[in-house]
Parts: structure tokens; sequence; C-alpha cells
């Protein structure tokens, strides 16, 4: 904790003063032009694989970059994603997965989670994602696999969300699939899962 506070220091000494000028405008300004979701793991941080500005982004991080598909009721991620898409007005969202994914890889091992059954409810989220994989798909490959599929099917799962659905059909906005790799920092564009392409 405290090389938390340190680092409050150390961001009000040698950063911020570079940036006060971004920061007095984003005191009355609220603008991003996009809409990133990722997983909450603490090693993906979009704004540094991004190299992104304060008020650049717009974040929502769940455990598994999940997003379940629309249905009413109040709920903190379809707020957050209707906030930013009929509100603030993004023209892209990102949804980007990423490499060793805790949630992917219990999943893919079917690893007992009795012991955090909250975690187990909120993975029936990436049913659709495991449906898409193979059943021959080899084990080495099987998390890897999962997590592009889950990109793909949280694709699926934001545009069943009325603000999302009504910005495409207006065009809007565009949807986005992303997969981190943590050791080689690179990024794979996903928007098919049975054909990913090299992106950046
Ligand atoms: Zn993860």
């Amino acid at each position: 904790m405290r090389h938390l506070t340190e680092g409050i220091h150390r961001f009000q000494r040698d950063v911020f003063p570079d940036k006060s000028g971004l920061f007095a405008q984003l005191a009355t300004t609220h603008q991003p032009g996009t809409l990133f979701i990722s997983c909450s793991d603490a090693r993906v941080v979009p704004e540094l694989i991004t190299q992104a500005d304060p008020g650049d982004l717009f974040v929502i991080r769940t455990a598994g970059n999940l997003i379940p598909a629309y249905a009413p009721g109040s709920d903190g991620v379809v707020a957050g994603i209707e906030y930013a898409v009929a509100v603030l007005g993004v023209k892209d969202v990102i949804v980007c997965g990423h490499s060793s994914c805790g949630a992917m890889t219990a999943l893919a091992e079917g690893q007992d989670l009795t012991g955090a059954p909250a975690v187990a409810d909120w993975l029936r989220h990436a049913d659709a994602s495991r449906a898409r994989i193979a059943a021959d798909t080899a084990d080495e490959e099987k998390v890897p696999a999962l997590v592009r599929a889950n990109v793909a099917a949280q694709l699926a799962n934001l545009a069943t969300h009325p603000s999302v659905a009504r910005a495409l059909a207006e065009g809007n906005v565009r949807l986005h699939g992303w997969v981190f790799d943590i050791p080689t920092g690179t990024v794979e564009e996903v928007d098919d899962v049975t054909r990913p392409a090299a992106a950046a």
C-alpha cells in the first residue's frame, strides 16, 4: 500500500505539472472517444497499452471481460455501457481479452469453483464462449482459443444492448475485439474467432 501513496506523491510532483493544462480542461469536459471493456486482471492496463491520455478512454472492467447479454433491470455493467454509448456518444467500443486469463483458464480446465460461487455464477456469461471452441482443440490451445472465442462472444452480447444496437443501426459506433498478449506486449485483433488476424 505504501508504494501507492508514494506513487501519488510522485504523480503530483513529476507527472501532473506537465499535464496540468489537460487536467484543467478535463475538469469540466468528459468526452472520451472510446469505451474500453477489459478484464479486471491487474496485468492489463488499458491506458498503458494504448498510450491513451486521461479523458480518452471510458473503461469498464469485469472478471473475464464478460458482458452479460442485455436483460432489463439495473446493473452496473449495463448502465456503464448505456452511459458511454448513448450519453457520451463514444465512437468505438473495444472488448479486450488477454493471455493467461484466470477466468478463461478456470473454464478451459473445468476448475472446481464451489468455494467461489459468485465467480462460478458470473462465468456462466461465458457459456457461449465455451460453445464456440472446437471439441478437438488441443489442451495447450484451449485457453488461447477460449480467450479469442470469448472476445467474439462478448462482442455479440454487447450488440444485444439497446443503446449499442441503436448506435450500430445508425452507423454511430464501431465494435472491435482485441487480445493482449502479456509476455510480448502485442495486440491481436479478433473480428471473427475463426479468422484471427495480426493487428498491432
Ligand atoms: Zn482475465
